[in-house]
């Protein structure tokens, strides 16, 4: 083992405190300095192991077996190694996954070198007792043999047990090291038989395997075995029995050599616990959860079908933002234990997946029902106020559903639809439950796809505009149109704004394609303009996104300028939602454009946070009514509806602050008739006209309106 070039002084303060921690928990023929220089090399190679890329646990088992070699074999010390090395590789005891993981994976792999290599010295030691026991026999009588030294030097001394019985099983005799260990003393000894030792527990080729020794068909066997003690507990050993015969060969007696393992099998299994389970809240954590659904995948209950439930509190990092982490972990501790009382009993995996994460793996079931089931008894667990402290702190949680048949399954693929759902319930308000649904994936991975397809579109000319009447309800002749955006996509066909504006505007493709949209619009509007008498108001829908654009402001200049329009022409479209609440840059954009002449609409008004003190102050010359107040303004012919005085009190404030009313979604002559006498400036839908493209638009209002030829 070589020293590393340089050892850097971390590598330096992890030895010192490892030797400290190790120094006199085991007995080591060495000094403290030489104890920590050999200690020096080996953190070594454990900070490299645990630095390098791609990452490598190996080490950790060459470090395990060269503790063994240099006789650090109390069971203490790999303990305290065990945790040394958890607190010398990620000293502020972060949460990482990633360094949890490579923790677990290093302590993992030095324990099994620690165990291998002691094993490996064990039955060295076992080897040399057995040939020590032959060669007595081999030079004189049992009664010989019991007084010959060199035997009797091993028997008495040796830290290993050893006990002699005949071929009857009955036992003869036994060391101190194994009197010790057992808890019997040599007479309760003497009167037992090797038959009595039989544990529950034992496989059961032991037995066969010792029956074949004492008929003298084997010389030996090896086997991990428990033994009850006098005082009923149990002792791991790692046990060795082999045959001694008489001068002519018969079998005589058998020699047991019994080593106590109970610390090395504790701390294995201790490992392969901690391995498996959450240490905040004792549940399963994510590697058996994995494990688990993995075995239910290949091998499922009668019903051959299995439930997800994957449960995200709700808000939680404000708990712990603003009472702490230790009161946010207290209230991860109960929500588990609620969680585990509810649901354990019915034979459920409750795991927690890391951070509020929770996920509950439900087998045998029969349709989405028992999922639900499962879930809202969960839901409800997490919701009780939970007193901490004599203060109550109050949880909801979130959950996505998944059930399906085990065949049909995936372990990622159901966890991530599990995921897919749990966003679905966020989004749907928090506090609730989804049911996964694959028509709804499919679209919103067909919406995922259209979204990396849009640059393609825009540069491949796929997308068209059409456009839809805006009535003047007082005489019923057309005063403008609105440009609505529309994708022809060579394998989807015509797709609506509906299923591809959200991606525009989160990828940002908005801007380049709103340019195109206002060019495209305003060309029309030239078009027009030279055609009818009158000239038509093209009203464009703007996301808040293009506000940003620098170039919006002088692009719109230069878009009017080139296609001769008049600013009052062109009409833009923003959401209330997009102007209020806001910051004050893209306010500052709107005043521009206003100043410009533009003219500022507020679409879908009555949807967001209608405000109208607010609007009063933004440079907005009118209100576009949101279809939903418009349907409800005039149900089956009772016209005047509370829903009508609000439309009606909505224009009246509307007008006294100079701005125009539009009405969406206009579908019948009634709200037609209603929304004039209600004082509505302007209707639109399809009722006036459904949109549709610029020829066909044309031919609707070379109906009704005066051309520039016929004058
Ligand atoms: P919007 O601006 O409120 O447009 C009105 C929507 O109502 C249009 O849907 C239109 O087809 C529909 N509509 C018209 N008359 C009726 C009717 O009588 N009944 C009903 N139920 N609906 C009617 P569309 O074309 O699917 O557009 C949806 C939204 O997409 C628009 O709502 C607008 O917010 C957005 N959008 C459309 N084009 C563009 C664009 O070029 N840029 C941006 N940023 N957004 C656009
Ligand atoms: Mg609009
Ligand atoms: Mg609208």
């Amino acid at each position: 083992m070589s020293e590393p070039a340089v050892t850097e002084p971390a590598v330096v303060a992890f030895a010192s405190r490892w030797a400290r921690a190790v120094t006199g928990s085991s007995y080591v023929p060495m000094e403290l300095p030489e104890t920590e220089a050999y200690l020096t090399a080996l953190a070594g190679q454990l900070l490299a192991a645990w630095r390098t890329e791609p990452f490598d646990a190996a080490a950790g088992f060459q470090v395990g077996a060269a503790m063994v070699d240099r006789h650090f074999t109390n069971p203490d010390t790999i303990s305290k190694t065990l945790a040394m090395v958890s607190e010398a590789l990620n000293p502020a005891q972060l949460i990482d996954p990633a360094a949890v993981t490579r923790i677990g994976a290093l302590q993992g792999a030095l324990a099994a070198g620690y165990a291998t290599r002691l094993q490996e010295r064990t039955l060295a030691e076992q080897d040399a007792i057995r040939i020590a026991a032959t060669t007595a026999r081999s030079e004189a009588e049992m009664a010989a043999r019991a007084s010959d030294a060199r035997f009797r030097a091993v028997f008495a001394g040796a830290a290993i047990g050893i006990g002699l019985g005949d071929t009857n099983g009955n036992i003869l005799d036994a060391n101190p090291a194994l009197i010790k260990m057992l808890g019997y003393s040599v007479p309760e000894m003497r009167v037992r038989n090797v038959g009595d030792f039989m544990h529950p527990d034992d496989a059961l080729k032991v037995w066969a395997l010792y029956e074949e020794l004492i008929r003298g068909e084997r010389e030996s066997f090896q086997t991990a075995k428990q033994f009850l003690r006098s005082d009923g507990r149990g002792v791991w050993t790692h046990l060795t029995v082999s045959l001694i015969r008489d001068t002519d060969g018969a079998p005589e007696y058998q020699i047991a050599v019994v080593e106590d393992v109970t610390d090395l099998h504790r701390l294995q299994s201790q490992l392969q616990y901690q391995a498996h389970h959450d240490e905040l809240t004792g549940l399963a954590n994510r590697a058996l959860f994995q494990r688990q659904l993995d075995q239910l995948i290949t091998d499922p209950g009668k019903s051959g079908r299995i439930g997800v439930c994957l449960m995200d509190l709700d808000g939680f990092k404000a708990i712990n933002d603003s009472v702490g982490h230790a009161i946010g972990d207290q209230v991860l501790v109960e929500i588990a234990s609620r969680l585990d009382g509810a649901l354990s009993h019915e034979g459920h995996l409750v795991a927690r997946l890391g951070g509020d994460e929770f996920v509950i793996l439900i087998e045998n079931t029969t349709g989405a029902q028992d999922v639900i089931s499962v879930a809202e008894r969960a839901l409800e667990a997490v919701e009780r106020p939970i007193t901490i402290a004599s203060r109550a702190y109050s949880v909801t949680a979130s959950a996505g559903l998944v059930e399906r048949a085990a065949t049909a399954a995936d372990t990622a693929d159901l966890i991530r639809a599990a995921d897919i759902t749990l966003y679905w319930a966020k989004a749907d308000g928090k506090g609730r439950w989804a049911l996964f649904d694959p028509e709804r994936s499919d679209r919103e991975v067909a919406q995922y796809t259209l979204a990396r397809m849009l640059p393609a579109a825009l540069a491949n000319d796929e997308f068209r505009l059409h456009y839809q009447p805006l009535v003047n309800l007082a005489d019923g002749l057309p005063s403008g149109v609105e440009a609505l955006l529309r994708w022809e996509h060579p394998r989807f066909g015509h797709l609506l704004p509906g299923r591809f504006i959200g991606a525009a505007e989160e990828t940002g493709i908005i801007v380049p394609l709103g340019r195109w949209v206002l060019e495209t619009a305003c060309q029309q509007g030239a078009k027009w303009a030279l055609r009818f008498a009158d000239p038509l108001r093209i009203s464009v829908n703007i996301a808040i996104r293009q506000l940003a654009d620098r170039q919006l402001i002088d692009g719109i200049k230069q878009m009017l300028d080139e296609n001769g329009l008049a600013p009052q022409q062109l009409q833009l479209e923003l959401t209330e939602r997009a102007v209020i609440g806001t910051d004050s840059e893209p306010l500052a954009v709107l005043r521009q454009l206003a100043h410009l002449g533009v003219r500022i609409a507020i679409d879908d008004f009555g949807t967001g946070y209608s405000n109208m003190t607010y609007l009063r102050r933004l440079p907005v010359c009118e209100l576009k009514l949101a279809g939903s107040f418009i349907s409800e303004a005039s149900p089956n012919g009772e016209r005047r509806s509370v829903d009508a005085e609000i439309v009606g009190s909505l224009v009246s404030l509307a007008h006294t602050l100079g701005m125009t009313v539009t009405a969406e979604e206009v579908e019948t002559e009634e709200q037609a008739d209603a929304l004039r006498e209600l004082g509505c400036d302007t209707g639109q839908g399809n009722y006036f006209g459904a949109s549709a493209p610029a020829e066909e638009v044309q031919r609707l209002m070379d109906k009704h309106l005066p051309h520039v030829a016929d004058l």
